[in-house]
């Protein structure tokens, strides 16, 4: 078999560290073997293997043995969806149009009053929702400081966007959103919001914020990429005030793979013109004429990902059967207890609200005095086995805000080089995880790098050569 990742050849001999049971943060809330690859060793410099620690789940989940044991299942009898009669062709479809229901209930939405749009990841949920749904020409749309671009940028395409601020500590300034709604009252369009911050982990209150947007004659869409994973989600009736009318997920940080999305919510809101025509959004077609498809065909134009759709259904349904509250309750303990220990780490600064006093799911945003957040990421990976992120995480105004930079810092900057480092937990994520994460920074905050690294033009640092190279 050739090997996908041909650069990193399989290790000769393993090193093993020994997992300590301990109980500050309690047992994972998802069994670690229910994990695909949890004992994936990572290469270091200086030649050893060790079991690779991944903090970067807020980028991707790994994907769960359930989502595995669902595309396993379905390969073999794996054809062409929807228009084919054949055994195969039935099979495919059933398990994909299974997989909407799936992922509709895992969200609350009605099946008479909402639809569930696949596509392929949140970005594109979000760009299909903000060409598809109708809004009064002089509509403004609403969105906030704290968004991922993929919750900002599509909306800039369509309309007048306002951005409500954050609060000095980073949490969404509710006062601000307050105003806007008022200034701009008969005008608000869509009000965007994320569920949980990527950044920060800040998780608004979004039914709260759903009643006064509905109270001011808006719909309210939710970016539940950072959420779905780490909390309940639920759509509440169509009359409930705090109803959500949209939300957009991503299968791959769900613990399903890459190139599935979903964007559910109110059928009756999306205009009768697709977004992205093509094959599989008509009902017929002439020369000068188009009968387009209900939903959600109409919007879901091209050969759709079945595999994506349904290891994003077995992934939500495993989450759903192990509970959301009791991950949530995990990871909460979880958020404390990194915060804890990296505070108390010198030169260590965090960027986020306090813990305790605001909801976050696990995400924890940081910097080291002395140290580019690059070059810490990189020396965490290569040196320590540790996987987290770094940069701006597609959230340049919010990075902005967090550290004090002007607009001309964020414009000026060469590539890679504003930011911080990014640790973010998941539901299988372990106290040893955190261990190895302290052990290490603490090394590097005491000046122990090994490696000689230099800086791309890209920004990101990368090793010149092994260390055992440097000390022959
Ligand atoms: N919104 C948030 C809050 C995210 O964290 C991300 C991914 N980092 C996205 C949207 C975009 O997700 P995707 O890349 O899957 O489209």
């Amino acid at each position: 078999m050739t090997p996908a990742v041909a650069a990193f050849p399989l290790p000769g001999v393993a090193t093993p560290a020994p997992r300590i049971a301990t109980t500050a943060v309690g047992p994972p809330s998802i069994d670690r073997r229910e994990v695909v690859g949890i004992d994936e060793l990572a290469p270091l410099l200086d030649g050893r293997w060790v079991p690779y620690v991944n903090l970067d789940n807020a980028a991707t989940t790994p994907a769960l043995q359930s989502v595995l044991d669902a595309v396993t299942d379905l390969l073999p009898r794996y054809a062409s969806v929807h228009r084919g009669t054949g055994y195969k062709s039935r099979c495919t479809t059933e398990a994909y149009e299974r997989a909407r229901r799936v992922v509709g209930r895992f969200v609350g939405a009605d099946p008479d009053l909402d639809t569930v749009v696949f596509g392929k990841h949140t970005t594109d949920a979000v760009n299909t929702l903000a060409q598809a749904v109708v809004l009064p020409d002089d509509a403004v749309v609403i969105t906030t400081v704290l968004e991922h671009h993929s919750n900002d940028l599509p909306w800039r395409k369509r309309a007048r966007v306002l951005h409500v601020q954050a609060t000095p500590c980073g949490t969404l300034d509710e006062d601000h959103l307050d105003e806007l709604l008022a200034r701009h009252a008969g005008r608000i369009g869509m009000v965007c919001v994320t569920g949980a911050s990527n950044v920060t982990g800040v998780v608004p209150r979004i039914h709260a914020i759903a009643e006064r947007v509905h109270a001011a004659g808006g719909l309210v869409m939710v970016d539940a990429a950072q959420l779905a994973a780490h909390r309940p989600i639920d759509l509440r009736p169509h009359d409930d005030p705090g109803h959500l009318d949209f939300v957009a997920l991503s299968g791959h940080k769900v613990y399903a793979p890459f190139g599935a999305g979903a964007l559910i919510g109110r059928r009756d809101a999306l205009g009768a013109v697709p977004h992205h025509p093509g094959g599989g959004t008509v009902e017929a077609v002439t020369l000068t004429d188009v009968r387009w498809a209900e939903l959600p065909d109409r919007e879901e134009g091209g050969s759709p990902n079945v595999l994506g759709a349904v290891a994003l259904a077995a992934a939500v349904e495993r989450l759903e059967a192990v509970g959301l509250e009791r991950i949530a309750e995990h990871e909460r303990r979880l958020v404390r207890h990194v915060t804890t220990r990296l505070r108390a780490l010198p030169g260590v600064r965090l960027h986020a609200p306090d813990a305790d006093a605001v909801d976050r799911v696990g995400v924890v945003p940081f910097t080291v005095e002395g140290i580019e957040h690059g070059l810490l990421a990189a020396v965490l990976g290569h040196e320590h086995g540790i996987g987290i992120r770094s940069g701006c995480f597609c959230a340049h105004p919010y990075i902005a805000h967090l550290l004090g930079l002007t607009a001309a810092d964020v414009l000026g900057a060469p590539p890679g080089r504003l930011g911080a480092a990014r640790v973010s937990v998941a539901a299988y994520t372990d106290q040893c995880d955190i261990d190895r994460l302290v052990h290490a920074l603490t090394a590097v905050c005491d000046g122990e790098i090994r490696g000689d690294y230099r800086q791309l033009a890209t920004g990101d640092w990368v090793p010149r050569r092994p260390i055992a190279d440097l000390t022959a």
